[in-house]
C-alpha cells in the first residue's frame, strides 16, 4: 500500500497538528492517545514515513527499526507502567483494524486489562 502523506500521524511529525508528547528522539515520537482506552495509553510512531509493520520491517533502517523498540520501553519507564505492567498492540491494515495509516504501536497500561484474548469478528 502507497504511504498516505496527508494521515493524522504525519501532520503531527510535520507540526501541523498538536500531540502531548511523551518522548521523541531522532528516529521516533511517543505521545497521548486523543481517546485513551486506559489510563496509560501512548502511541509510539517511527518518524520516518511507514505504513505498517510489514514495510517498516522491511525498509527501515536497522537504526530505526532498534530505535522504535528502544521508544517502547522508554515508554513505559517515563509513565511508570515497566513497574506494573502493560501491553502494546501494532494494528496492522484492514483485519487488524488500523484506521490511521502511520506505523504505531499502542502502550497500554496504569490498570490491569480484562482478559488476553483476541476473538474474530462475527
Ligand atoms: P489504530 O486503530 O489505527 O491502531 O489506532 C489509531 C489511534 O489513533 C486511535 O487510538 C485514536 O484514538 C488515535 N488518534 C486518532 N487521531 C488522533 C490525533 O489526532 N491525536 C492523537 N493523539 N491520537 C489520535
Amino acid at each position: 500500500m502507497a504511504y498516505d502523506d496527508g494521515n493524522i500521524f504525519q501532520k503531527i511529525l510535520r507540526g501541523e497538528l498538536p500531540a502531548n508528547k511523551v518522548y521523541e528522539d531522532e528516529h521516533v515520537l511517543a505521545f497521548h492517545d486523543i481517546n485513551p482506552q486506559m489510563p496509560v495509553h501512548v502511541l509510539v510512531i517511527p518518524k520516518g514515513a511507514y505504513t505498517s509493520l510489514d514495510d517498516f520491517s522491511t525498509e527501515a533502517s536497522p537504526e530505526a527499526q532498534a530505535a522504535f523498540v528502544q521508544a517502547l520501553g522508554e515508554v513505559a519507564r517515563l509513565t511508570g507502567v515497566d513497574r506494573t505492567g502493560y501491553r502494546v498492540v501494532v494494528n496492522n491494515g484492514s483485519d487488524g483494524r488500523q484506521e490511521v495509516p502511520h506505523l504505531h504501536a499502542h502502550v497500554f497500561g496504569g490498570r490491569r486489562i480484562r482478559g488476553a484474548v483476541v476473538r474474530p469478528e462475527a
